[in-house]
C-alpha cells in the first residue's frame, strides 16, 4: 500500500484529513510510492498561526540557547544524512552519492548558521556626539515563508531554513509536492534538536498553498527557488502584498572552453556538469561554448565520455538516474525531437542509450547536440534534463557576448589556462556565479548563492551574507545619558555637537 505523506505543523504530524492530495512516484520504477496531502488555505493557517504563536519565545531565546540547538540539528543530519539521501533517491531518482552530497552541502550552511552570534553583532559608536552613542541591532522579521523546487528537496529547503531560524524567525516550510518526504525527515531532526513546536512547520501541495502564503498577513518574508515564470509571479504578488521576498528562477548555464584549455579536463567537466543529476539542476551546463578550432576535438572527447555512463536505478551502481516524473521525462524527449527538426546535429540520442533500471522507469539517456543556434528551442528554452548543446563561436569576445545576450543569469564557467581571458571573462559576464576552470560554481556557505537578470528577482541572494541581512531587519539605536549639569529647553533640529 502507498504510504501517506502529511503536513507537520507545531511539532508533529497533522492529523486532519486533505480533500486534495498528489501521487508520489519513484522515478526508477515508475511506481506510485505514496500520496501527498495538499493543504487548503486553512491547513495554511493553521501552519502559519503555529508559526506566528512560535515566533516571539524563539526570537526572545538567547543566542546561546538557539547556537546549541543548530549544533544538535547538525550533529543529528551528518548522523541521519544516508537516511535523507535514501528518501531523496526514492523520490526524485538521482543517484544514492549525489543526493549524499546535497545533503553535504545543506549541512555547510547550517554550519555557517552556527556561527550566528558573531553575524548578528551589529556596530557601535561611541560619542558621535557628546555623551550620544549609535548602535544597531538586527531584529528577526517574525514568520518566513520557504518554497522550494524538485530538484534540491533537502538542500535548497537548507539554504533558507537554518539562517532564518538562527537568526530567530519561525519558518513554514512549502516543499515541493513531487518529493516531499526529505523535508520532514529534517521536520522530525529539529524536534530532536530541541527546538520548540511551531518555530519550523512543513505544508504541503500546490498552487493553492503557495498563494495563502504569498499574500497571508502573518507571513513576514518570502523565499522562494523554481522555474523563472513561476519566480516572477511570486515576486510580484508578495511584494505587492508588503513582503520581503527573495525569488530565484531558473537558468540557461554556459560553460565557454577557450582553445587553449585542457580539453580533456574540459570535456570531463562538460559531462559532470552536463549529465549530473539527469541535467536537473539549476547549475547544470546546458549549453557549451566552444571557441574554434577546438570543437570538432571536444565534442569527440565528450561524445566518447557520453558512452561509458551507466543510466540506472539511483540505488544501484549508476552515474545518472531518471527523470523526475514521466510528464517531465517526455517534454525532454521533446525537446531532442524539436532540436532534431530544427537542424542540429544530434551526435547522441539520449533516447536510444542502454538503461539498467525498471522499465517502468523515467528514463532519458545523455543526449548531446553540436552546431546548436541561439534561435532553437533547445537553446531559448531552460530544458532541465539531460541535454547538452554546443554552440560554436569564432571568438572570445563573440562568446562572451553569447553568454551575456542570454535573458539567465545564473551560473557560467570558462575553461583555460589564460589567466588574463579569465580576468576579462569575470569582470565582463553578466551571471551571478562564475567558475574558472570549474563547471558548477556554487558558493560555499559563507558567500551567498543567486544569479542575475530572469534567474533572480530581488535583492538579496540566499544564505551567507545575504541571507542574514535578508533574515533580519535592522535598527539603529541613538542613545543619550545626560550629565546631571546638563539640561535646558532647544526646539532646533537636533544637531551633532
Ligand atoms: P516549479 O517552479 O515548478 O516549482 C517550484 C515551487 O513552486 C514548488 O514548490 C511548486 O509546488 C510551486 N509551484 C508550482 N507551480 C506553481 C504556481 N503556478 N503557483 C505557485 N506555486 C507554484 O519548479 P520545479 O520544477 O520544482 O523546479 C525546477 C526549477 O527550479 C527549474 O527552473 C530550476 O532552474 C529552478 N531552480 C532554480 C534554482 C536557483 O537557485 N536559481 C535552484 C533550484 C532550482
Amino acid at each position: 500500500m502507498a504510504a501517506h505523506i502529511t503536513h507537520w505543523i507545531n511539532g508533529k504530524s497533522w492529523t486532519g484529513t486533505a480533500e486534495r492530495s498528489g501521487e508520489v512516484s519513484d522515478p526508477a520504477t515508475g511506481a506510485v510510492a505514496a500520496s501527498v496531502d495538499f493543504a487548503d488555505e486553512a491547513t495554511v493557517d493553521q501552519a502559519v498561526a503555529s508559526a506566528r504563536a512560535a515566533f516571539p519565545g524563539w526570537r526572545d531565546t538567547s543566542l546561546a540557547k538557539r547556537v546549541n540547538v543548530l549544533f544538535e540539528f547538525r550533529r543529528l543530519l551528518a548522523e541521519r544524512a544516508q537516511d535523507v539521501a535514501a528518501a531523496i533517491t526514492a523520490e526524485h531518482g538521482k543517484v544514492l552519492s549525489d543526493a549524499a552530497g546535497e545533503v553535504q552541502r545543506g549541512l555547510e550552511v547550517v554550519e555557517f548558521a552556527c556561527g550566528i552570534p558573531h553575524l548578528l553583532k551589529g556596530g557601535h559608536t561611541r560619542g558621535a556626539a557628546t555623551n550620544v552613542d549609535v548602535h544597531e541591532v538586527h531584529q528577526p522579521l517574525g514568520v518566513a515563508a520557504v518554497i522550494s523546487p524538485f530538484n534540491f528537496p533537502a538542500m535548497v529547503p537548507l539554504w533558507f531554513v537554518p539562517v532564518a531560524i538562527a537568526c530567530g524567525n519561525s519558518v513554514v516550510l512549502k516543499p515541493s509536492e513531487k518529493d516531499p518526504s526529505a523535508s520532514l525527515l529534517l521536520a522530525e531532526l529539529w524536534a530532536q534538536a530541541g527546538l520548540p513546536a511551531g518555530v519550523f512547520n512543513v505544508v504541503h501541495g500546490d498552487k493553492v498553498a503557495v498563494d495563502r502564503l504569498l499574500t497571508h498577513d502573518d507571513v513576514a518574508s518570502v523565499s522562494f527557488v523554481g522555474s523563472t515564470p513561476i519566480a516572477r509571479y511570486v515576486y510580484e504578488t508578495a511584494s505587492a502584498a508588503g513582503k520581503r521576498v527573495q525569488a530565484l528562477g531558473g537558468a540557461k548555464n554556459h560553460m565557454v572552453v577557450l582553445p587553449d584549455a585542457d580539453l580533456n579536463l574540459a570535456a570531463d567537466a562538460a559531462v559532470n556538469a552536463g549529465f549530473g543529476s539527469a541535467g536537473e539542476r539549476c547549475m547544470a551546463i546546458s549549453a557549451l561554448v566552444a571557441v574554434e578550432p577546438i570543437a570538432d576535438e571536444l565534442v569527440a572527447k565528450i561524445t566518447e565520455r557520453i558512452a561509458g555512463l551507466k543510466v540506472g536505478d539511483g540505488r544501484r551502481n549508476a552515474d545518472m538516474g531518471p527523470l523526475v516524473t514521466a510528464a517531465h521525462r517526455d517534454k525532454v524527449a521533446g525537446y531532442v525531437e524539436a532540436g532534431v527538426s530544427a537542424g542540429a546535429e544530434l551526435v547522441v540520442d539520449g533516447r536510444k542509450h542502454p538503461i539498467d533500471g525498471e522499465p517502468g522507469g523515467f528514463w532519458l539517456g545523455p543526449t548531446l547536440f553540436d552546431k546548436v543556434r541561439t534561435d532553437m528551442s533547445i537553446y531559448r528554452d531552460e530544458i532541465f534534463g539531460p541535454v547538452l548543446s554546443v554552440l560554436r563561436a569564432g571568438s572570445f569576445d563573440e562568446a562572451l557576448a553569447l553568454v551575456n545576450s542570454n535573458p539567465y543569469g545564473n551560473g557560467t564557467a570558462i575553461f583555460t589556462n589564460d589567466g588574463g581571458a579569465a580576468r576579462k571573462f569575470e569582470d565582463e559576464v553578466e551571471v551571478g556565479m562564475v567558475g574558472i576552470n570549474v563547471p558548477i560554481p556554487v558558493p560555499v556557505s559563507y558567500y551567498s548563492f543567486g544569479g542575475w537578470k530572469n534567474s533572480l528577482f530581488g535583492d538579496s541572494h540566499a544564505y551567507g551574507p545575504d541571507g542574514v541581512h535578508f533574515f533580519t531587519r535592522t535598527k539603529a539605536v541613538t542613545t543619550r545619558w545626560v550629565d546631571p549639569s546638563h539640561g535646558g529647553i532647544d526646539l532646533g533640529f537636533p544637531r551633532n555637537s
